[in-house]
């Protein structure tokens, strides 16, 4: 063990919800060390949407790799076409995300260690395989499997999982679809990017495992006239149970807070929005953040509309066709469905 070194915040995991807190805090004058275990940061198992009025508004137009103002959205019954003058959803890359906002963040003051994994955390410390780090505040940004969670002992209940492939090719619509018997609350997914689109679904592990799961979204796929043949299917779990955010001088942040929505599986507004309400605690403790405020609020809408989905598949069958027509004929606004405002 090497180094023994002290920082005014130590914060564990360099994804979006990481990096924000890191950009405030360092704007600030604070010293702020960010640990990040892969080498590279930015790739993560993301479908890489969006929303314009959450984050692609706020982001430079070189990060945006395809913006749609119009939205497929299918069921067993209706198929329907939302739109809107701006972009509702757009997809971006999450290394170039990443990459950006590490740049952001260094620049700001922040010190980032890549390759460095934690494998331990005490009262006043971090330990990771090769130095030890003391700190006056920890904000675990970890991600759905958050190491600072478990040392905070709150469990984790209420779990979604997604499974994609990134299908070359040139795909013009974004679209969703919605099948109970097939995905239960969940949902299978196009984004189309670039060169390629993310073919995925996603669906509430108390429904369904991942491998379930994955069978189902080949069945979907194959229905769709889309081969698998050669493409790697890749995985991750959400974490949509949030029990708080601020335990002390410790603080949880985006999927280690459990902020995703439960309902679309949508969590890097959720982590950008918490980090940066982190910092500004961090910074201010008599802060009482708004706009994490209406997160949670939307958050606990989700988790409601999830509930009363799950309890039986004809009635989740007739609260999803019913809230696919409320969006056609406009009696509510897409934005409800986002985790932004
Ligand atoms: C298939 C799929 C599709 C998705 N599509 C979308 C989408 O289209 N739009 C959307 O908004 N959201 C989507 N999400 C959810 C989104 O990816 C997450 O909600 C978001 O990345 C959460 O950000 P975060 O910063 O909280 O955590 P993460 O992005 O998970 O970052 C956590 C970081 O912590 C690091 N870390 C973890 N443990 C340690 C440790 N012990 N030591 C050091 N570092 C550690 C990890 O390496 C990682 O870099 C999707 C998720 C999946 C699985």
């Amino acid at each position: 063990m090497t180094t023994d070194k002290h920082f005014h915040t130590i914060i564990i995991g360099a994804g979006p919800g990481g990096l924000a807190c890191a950009s405030l805090l360092a704007q600030k004058g604070i010293d702020v060390l960010v640990l990040e275990r892969s080498r590279r940061i930015g790739p993560k198992v993301c479908a890489g949407g969006i929303t314009w009025s959450g984050l692609a508004r706020h982001l430079p137009a070189e990060l945006i790799e395809k913006p749609f103002s119009s939205q497929h959205i299918r069921t067993g019954r209706q198929q329907t076409v939302i739109s809107s003058p701006e972009p509702i959803i757009s997809t971006i890359n999450r290394e170039n995300l990443g990459q950006w906002m590490a740049e952001k963040a260094s620049r700001s003051g922040s010190t980032i260690k890549t390759g460095t994994y934690v494998t331990a955390i005490g009262a006043k410390e971090v330990i990771t395989s090769s130095a030890r780090f003391t700190y006056d505040f920890l904000v675990g940004a970890d991600g759905s499997n958050s190491l600072v969670r478990r040392y905070l002992q709150i469990p984790v209940v209420h779990m979604g999982a997604g499974v994609q492939y990134l299908v070359p090719g040139n795909f013009a619509e974004m679209v969703w679809h919605l099948d109970p018997d097939q995905f239960a609350t969940g949902y299978a997914w196009i984004f189309p990017h670039k060169n390629c689109a993310s073919v995925g679904a996603y669906a509430n592990r108390a429904d369904m495992s991942p491998k379930v799961l994955q069978e189902k979204l080949h069945h979907w796929m194959a229905k769709h006239g889309m081969n698998t043949t050669g493409l790697k299917a890749e995985a991750a779990t959400i974490n949509f149970d949030f029990r708080g955010f601020h335990f002390g001088n410790r603080f949880l942040v985006g999927d280690a807070a459990g902020l995703a929505s439960g309902l679309t599986g949508e969590g890097i507004y959720s982590a950008v929005c918490s980090g940066e309400a982190v910092a500004r605690t961090i910074i201010d403790p008599a802060h009482k953040d708004q706009k994490l405020a209406r997160l949670i609020k939307k958050h606990r809408q989700h988790s409601r509309l999830l509930r009363l989905c799950g309890t039986n598949r004809q009635f989740a069958k007739i609260i999803l066709e019913s809230l696919v027509a409320a969006l056609r004929t406009k009696i509510i606004h897409f934005s409800a469905l986002e985790m932004g405002e």
